[in-house]
């Protein structure tokens, strides 16, 4: 079975990246009339049918094959890191809404 390795996990970021620049080099395309939506980058084919691989409870290796943008499953992807930049924690602390506001 195709377990995604770390280089593997490597070509789809890569992979996945190349693509994001080619459509924002389209939409920073301001002339008139837009140019055709162009070809995404051909897809790696040993990324095809390419599993988590993540090692399970089981000691078995991971056989989801949905997997996300860094090569791994929903459930082995990590938990999010939460805001790393200053900007992102500032934003985060404004976040407050009546919702969130301790009730009187
Ligand atoms: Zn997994």
């Amino acid at each position: 079975m195709n377990f995604g390795t770390p280089e593997k996990r490597k070509l789809l970021k890569r992979h996945n990246r190349e693509c994001d620049e080619v459509f924002e080099a389209w939409q920073a395309y301001e002339m008139l009339p837009c140019p055709p939506l162009p070809e995404a980058p051909h897809f790696p084919e040993d990324l095809h049918d390419m599993r988590c691989g993540a090692k399970t409870r089981k000691g078995t290796p991971c056989k989801q094959k949905a997997i996300y943008g860094n090569g791994r499953c929903k459930f082995h992807g990590g938990l999010s890191t939460g805001p790393r930049t200053a900007e992102g924690k500032a934003r985060s602390a404004r976040n407050w809404t009546k919702r969130t506001l301790p009730k009187r």
